[in-house]
This record gives C-alpha cells, sequence and structure tokens, in this order.
C-alpha cells in the first residue's frame, strides 16, 4: 500500500508538465529513544510494508543513532536507512521546523508525558498526525487528566488531521479489549477491572519498569476510582486484595487512580464501577515509603550548597529530588537482561449479554526474557511499543484515520486485536469465571 502518485499541479492550457511527486504513506517520525520508543521501532521496522521510512527524534540523538544501528545490524531494515535527529520537545519552534523538514505521515510521541501538548501543537502547525501512549501531566504537579488534550479535539477536526491517544498497553491495549468486550460479548458492560500484574524478578533491590520519574509519581498519588457516575478518592495504595493471575498464582494488587479509567466511563456510560489494580511486591513498597518518607519524591526544586568543582568555594546547586533519584536508580533499559518471569494484563468485565449476567476476562502474559530476546528491552518497554506500532499502522492503513482527538476504545477494536495476535502480544480469554471482584 506504501507509494502513490500524488498530481501536484497540471495545467492543460499552459501546457506545463505535469508534475508527479513521489509520495510515501508509510513514514513515521518517532520521537524518544526510551526503552518504549526501542520496542516501537523494532516492531516498526519488522513491519516495513506499512512503515516506508523510519526517522527516530529524541533529546539525545546519541541514543536515536545507537538504537537505529542495532535494528540495522539486525537486518530489519537496510544499513543507514533510518533517521536520526536531536529534538527538544519541549519547544514548538523546534519540533515544526523538524516536521516540515522531514515530513512524516504521523509523529509517534514515545517520549513522556509532559511533551504531549508541545507535539500535539506542532503537529498542528505542521499538518501532521499523531499518536502517543500516556495523557499529559504538567511537570511541576503530579496530576493527570484528558482535558488538556481532549480541547484539542476541534482544532484537529478542522485541519482534518488525526490524534490517537493513548495507545499502550494500559492505556491502550485495556482500552480495546474494553471496546472488544463491548462489541462483540456485551449489550451493557457494567462492572470493570483493569488487573496489571508484572511478576518478574529483574534481581535489583529496587528499580522501576519504566521512566522511574513518571512511574513514581504516579504510584504515590491518591487512589480514584468510579462508582454510581462518581469519583471517589482513596489515600494511596489505601486499597488492596490479592487477586490471582493467569499462569502466575494470586499477588497482592493495589487499588490506583489510571489514566484510561477516565475516558472509557465517558465512552461506555453504562459502567456502574471501573476500577484499576496494579501488584507490587513487599520489597517494592519499602522502598518507595522510605523514598517518600525521606523526601525523595518530591517534585519541587530544592538547593544545596555544594564545594565548586575548581575549588573556588561553596556554591548554591538546585536540584528537583525526583529527578536525581530517576539519575542514580537503575535504568528501566537496562532491566531486561537478567530479567525473569511474565506480566499478566487484562480486564474482567461484568455485564448483561441477551438479558443474562455474564463475565469476561480478557488477558495477555508477556514473558520478559522473549521480549529481550527480540528487541533488547523488558517486557514493560514491549507491551507499550507492540500497541503503539500497532496503532500506528492501524492509522497508516487507514483503518483509524478520522479527524479529531480519539481515545483508542472509539475506534474498530477488531483489526487491532487481530494484530495483538501476529505482533507478539496474543490474548486469551475466559468466559463466565469467577472474576474475583
Ligand atoms: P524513557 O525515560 O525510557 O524514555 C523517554 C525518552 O524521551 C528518552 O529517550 C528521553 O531522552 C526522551 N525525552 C525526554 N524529554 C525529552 C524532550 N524534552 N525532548 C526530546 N526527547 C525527550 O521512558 P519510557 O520509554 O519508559 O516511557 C516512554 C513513554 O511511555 C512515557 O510517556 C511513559 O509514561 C509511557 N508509558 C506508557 C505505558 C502504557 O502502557 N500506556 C507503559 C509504560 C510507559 P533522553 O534519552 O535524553 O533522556
Amino acid at each position: 500500500m506504501a507509494f502513490f502518485y500524488e498530481l501536484d499541479c497540471f495545467c492543460y492550457f499552459c501546457k506545463k508538465e505535469p508534475i508527479y511527486q513521489f509520495h510515501n504513506m508509510g513514514k513515521v517520525l518517532i520521537i524518544g529513544a526510551g526503552g518504549v520508543a526501542s520496542v516501537a521501532a523494532h516492531k516498526v521496522a519488522q513491519n516495513s510494508d506499512v512503515f516506508t521510512d523510519i526517522m527516530i527524534a529524541s533529546r539525545t540523538e546519541s541514543k536515536c543513532k545507537a538504537l537505529a544501528k542495532a535494528i540495522e545490524d539486525k537486518g530489519l531494515v537496510p544499513a543507514g536507512s533510518i533517521k536520526t535527529a536531536q529534538v527538544d520537545a519541549d519547544n514548538v519552534p523546534e519540533l515544526v521546523a523538524l516536521f516540515n523538514e522531514y515530513k512524516p505521515d504521523l509523529v509517534m510521541n514515545l517520549a513522556l508525558p509532559y511533551q504531549d501538548l508541545t507535539i500535539m501543537e506542532a503537529c498542528l502547525q505542521s499538518g501532521v498526525s499523531y499518536l502517543d501512549t500516556a495523557n499529559y501531566e504538567p511537570k511541576d504537579e503530579a496530576h493527570f487528566e484528558y482535558s488538556w488534550q481532549w480541547a484539542f479535539k476541534e482544532r484537529f477536526e478542522q485541519a482534518g488531521l488525526t490524534a490517537i491517544l493513548g495507545c499502550g498497553f494500559d492505556p491502550g491495549v485495556t482500552s480495546i479489549y474494553t471496546a472488544y468486550a463491548a462489541k462483540h460479548h456485551f449489550d451493557e458492560i457494567q462492572y470493570l477491572d483493569i488487573v496489571d500484574c508484572n511478576a518478574g524478578d529483574h534481581h535489583k533491590a529496587f528499580a522501576t519498569n519504566f521512566n522511574p520519574e513518571i512511574n513514581i509519581r504516579e504510584i504515590t498519588q491518591k487512589g480514584l476510582y468510579w462508582e454510581n457516575g462518581q469519583w471517589v478518592e482513596t489515600e494511596p495504595l489505601e486499597i488492596h486484595q490479592p487477586l490471582t493471575y493467569p499462569e502466575i498464582g494470586p499477588k497482592e494488587s493495589y487499588l490506583l487512580h489510571h489514566e484510561e479509567i477516565e475516558s472509557l466511563v465517558k465512552n461506555y456510560p453504562t459502567i456502574k464501577r471501573a476500577r484499576f489494580w496494579m501488584t507490587f511486591g513487599e520489597q517494592y513498597l519499602k522502598h518507595l515509603d522510605v523514598i517518600q518518607n525521606i523526601g525523595m519524591s518530591r517534585i519541587d526544586e530544592i538547593e544545596y550548597t555544594a564545594e565548586a568543582a575548581d575549588g573556588s568555594g561553596p556554591v548554591k546547586v538546585k536540584i528537583v529530588p525526583l529527578q536525581f533519584l530517576k539519575a542514580v536508580l537503575p535504568n528501566p533499559q537496562d532491566l531486561g537482561e537478567n530479567y525473569e518471569g511474565q506480566t499478566s494484563i487484562g480486564c474482567r468485565i461484568r455485564g448483561i449479554k441477551d438479558g443474562k449476567e455474564r463475565t469476561y476476562y480478557v488477558y495477555n502474559n508477556c514473558s520478559h526474557q522473549a521480549a529481550y530476546e527480540e528487541t533488547g528491552m523488558q517486557g514493560v518497554s514491549y507491551t507499550t511499543g507492540v500497541p503503539a506500532m500497532i496503532g500506528a499502522m492501524m492509522y497508516l492503513k487507514g483503518i483509524w484515520k478520522r479527524p479529531g482527538v480519539w481515545n483508542v476504545e472509539e475506534f474498530d477494536p477488531d483489526p487491532f486485536m487481530e494484530q495483538l495476535n501476529k505482533q507478539g502480544l496474543p490474548w486469551h480469554e475466559i468466559h463466565d469465571g469467577d472474576l474475583e471482584l
């Protein structure tokens, strides 16, 4: 599908030569070169029938080049074919200049949630469609919600551009699982529990599975769930219970606020209660507790006095404790090699079909080792990067191309579900089992 010739200008009367432009429909620009971007770039390269041109741009270009080389060395694409660039994704004019020069069909934002709005703005200014995996979060406030990105809807509509929000695993696949359940198995979804278990062992005392700053901000927030038409707030990690995960067994699972709940209760108004659960080990929680107690999860700037490197005396140094902590914690990208075990993420749904109450559990289990062997990254990056690639594929194939700003459950789930099975994240179903919830 990748190529067609576009008639740019032809005037019969002035006998000007027609200008045919070689137009390539699979040109993708990935922003970010971290764990998720690494997996997405591998998967994009594996699907070169759809993605004919690839650029990776990020804050540190050397990481983009190393990633491009790793993919090319595996023979997935010809040597030298992946372009790279340095870009500050907080800077709209810089992004616009890059987009205008490279002219991608789609920008995949796999940097951090802080960059969502600047990248969306740059997409509008350059006429490019957009995809991301996490909703916007201001740097100075540990708070996420969709309102900031939904506010772009009319402008994307008017520009004829598509913005696909939250196309990782959760949000992403969990939202698509819900859409699939609503389409095929329920007349009315009433209770939704998204369950996310990481039963892997990376053999480190403490590490986060994706960007430590974003991860710790998410987990230390108050819990939130939807019940009977309103949000119910809990203390951080206050509600927990053991849940049994397929091929894994029981794991203590904690109720968290998670962004897909916000769009799912809006798009499926029959939902009476929607919650999100994630497993944490005792060791992880113990470290998290200490980190919080000693102030290392703070996101405000603090000042301390240090000796100047040139020995000229004391100097005032400013740091944000959580950003400093990120710099000393293990890099999530380096966890893969010794990571054992698997993740298990799914949706447990109760509702009505043909007048009867039914339950449905749809999930994927992903092996950290298998993910590492294929992409050099662990399972959490893998389960996010693969759906990001599939979402991009849906857009480029024209299946999920619709002007506006959309959460993934607003598109047809069937072609996406089909690709999950082909691209390394097969799903399984349990009908009318015990949901435990
Ligand atoms: P990483 O920290 O590994 O990677 C982030 C990348 O973004 C780095 O390459 C970083 O550059 C780059 N970056 C950061 N700031 C800028 C900037 N201003 N300009 C340009 N590039 C920048 O994060 P992950 O790969 O773990 O996560 C990526 C995204 O995926 C996050 O938004 C995260 O929230 C989301 N996510 C979503 C999940 C889901 O299921 N939906 C699950 C897990 C993650 P540098 O290398 O220089 O630091």
